[in-house]
């Protein structure tokens, strides 16, 4: 069972063949015995989940099942959970059960998805290796001592070690994509506002987007029909229709005008990664789609743009963690001041730290102008890039990222290093557009993602593409070991 897609798990347990409570258990033992060589989980809820599982079978005998209904799946630790415990990967938050659910987890309660546990994480989402969580690394499980991918490389350990079929993801700069590339699987960051983030723990807000992490494209369409919709409860989420993301998975490519960026294709890339994006852009051909150069001039600016928004956004969210309210609090405060202070010297880790100093210092009085007001017109000219380039083509195509997985601890010393994993995914965020990554191939026995880009609320179209690349290829199929 725990080689089956969502799809087909939802076929079985529709069938009768099989129990949500039967499958649930599957899935907990294996978790319990697997996850020891990965450590994607910080939490495992078996008793929720039990629950949780009868309740769908329940859900199902009276006739009321979704595609969902009994399916087992994780959510990154990021996404709020009544009375499961919400660490965001930090120090700060190790004891923390939230009294409420995030809008996306209760939409896949509502759905009767069962909720096996909260996956590993970056420390509030800030990497992308997953090695700053204060729950420990992660192990790809494509590699030994090889990184995940972060900040959502939990979810996609997991998922490529068939932990579990699915599991949600967040992407601030490229933390779905990017680890989704170096796992293997498919990972989907929705346009900026299509997925409700009420209940999703902020890092930069202006960029922040959840969204699925699955081994197929039919289950991202599958997470994407219980993820997206309006919120009333979050001011940035947009209120427009939402289609039935798995209606349009089979239409043919025909026609389809794929745009190449040609400051993807630089020599930031190696050329046996090149080969293989480009490999795979030959496949869309094959299915009758045109390819043509296009340019993002600006492309070049968005990591020093986006090192400026999101340390600020993140300075101004992560204040709350004062040890006033809720989270960690230092041992024996002297007074008003120690406690502050050294509730945020010991609960926070390196990498949060480097942040929310550079986010204060872009903030400051006098420093304001000069560097978060340049870089939001930095950022309009990248959307405007992307704008331009979307009258020519339908999608764009491009690496994910520079290289495959990486070993642990190669880029843990300098963070530029690891700030530039991110050099063909941040330009997305800053312009609020959806785009995927889709199994692609090989290199050294590494998966290498093939990144799509769309235009805003395009989700059904980047998902008909990478579905249609996936009847021909069966990258999405391989199993790591
Ligand atoms: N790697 C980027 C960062 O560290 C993006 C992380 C993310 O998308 N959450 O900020």
């Amino acid at each position: 069972m725990h080689n089956k897609s969502v799809a087909e798990l939802s076929k079985e347990l529709e069938s009768g063949k099989i129990s949500s409570v039967e499958l649930t258990q599957q899935f907990l033992d294996r978790l319990k015995s697997e996850d020891g060589k990965y450590n994607s989980f910080i939490t495992i809820s078996d008793e929720q989940a039990l629950a949780e599982a009868k309740a769908a079978d329940e859900m199902r005998a009276a006739g009321k099942a979704t595609a969902w209904t009994g399916v087992p799946f994780a959510h990154k630790d990021i996404f709020c959970t009544n009375g499961v415990r919400t660490t965001c990967g930090s120090k700060m938050l190790e004891n923390f059960v939230p009294p409420y659910d995030a809008t996306v987890t209760a939409n896949f309660k509502a759905a009767g998805a069962v909720c096996l546990g909260k996956t590993n994480m970056d420390e509030f989402a800030m990497g992308s290796s997953n090695e700053s969580s204060f729950f420990g690394a992660v192990t790809n499980p494509w590699g030994e001592k090889r990184v995940p991918g972060g900040s959502s490389g939990g979810s996609a350990a997991a998922v490529a070690a068939r932990l579990v079929p699915a599991a949600t993801g967040t992407d601030t700069g490229g933390s779905i994509r990017q680890p989704a590339a170096l796992c293997g699987i498919t990972g989907l960051k929705p346009t900026y506002g299509r997925v409700s983030r009420y209940g999703m723990i902020a890092f930069a807000s202006s960029l922040d987007q959840g969204g699925p992490m699955t081994r197929t494209a039919e289950d991202a369409a599958l997470m994407m029909n219980v993820m997206a919709g309006f919120d009333t409860k979050d001011s940035t989420c947009i209120d427009r229709e939402v289609p039935d993301y798995t209606a349009t998975l089979n239409e043919p490519l025909k026609g389809l005008k794929i745009g190449l960026p040609k400051e993807y294709f630089s020599e930031q890339l190696s050329p046996a990664m090149e080969e293989q994006v480009r490999n795979a852009v030959r496949e869309y051909e094959k299915l009758g789609a045109t390819v043509k150069e296009v340019s993002l001039p600006n492309a070049k600016l968005a990591i020093a743009a986006y090192y400026v928004i999101a340390p600020a956004e993140a300075s101004a969210n992560l204040s709350r963690f004062d040890g006033a309210r809720y989270g960690y609090r230092c041992e024996n405060p002297k007074d008003l001041m120690d406690m502050y202070t050294r509730t945020r010297a010991e609960g926070f880790g390196n990498e949060v730290k480097r942040r929310i100093l550079v986010g204060s210092y872009a903030l400051s009085a006098g420093y304001f102008d000069a560097y978060y007001l340049k870089a939001q017109k930095v950022r309009r000219l990248i959307q405007q890039d992307f704008i331009n380039a979307f009258k020519d083509v339908d999608v764009m195509m491009s690496p994910v990222s520079p290289s495959p997985a990486f070993v642990q601890g190669e880029k843990t010393t300098d963070p530029v290093t690891m700030y530039l994993e991110d050099v063909f995914t941040i330009a997305i965020n800053l312009a609020g557009i959806p785009a995927m990554s889709v199994p692609a191939g090989f290199v050294d026995g590494l998966p290498v993602g093939l990144q799509i880009i769309g235009d805003y609320f395009s989700e059904a179209r980047l998902l008909n593409a990478a579905h249609q690349f996936q009847q021909v290829t069966d990258w999405h199929q391989r199993e790591p070991q």
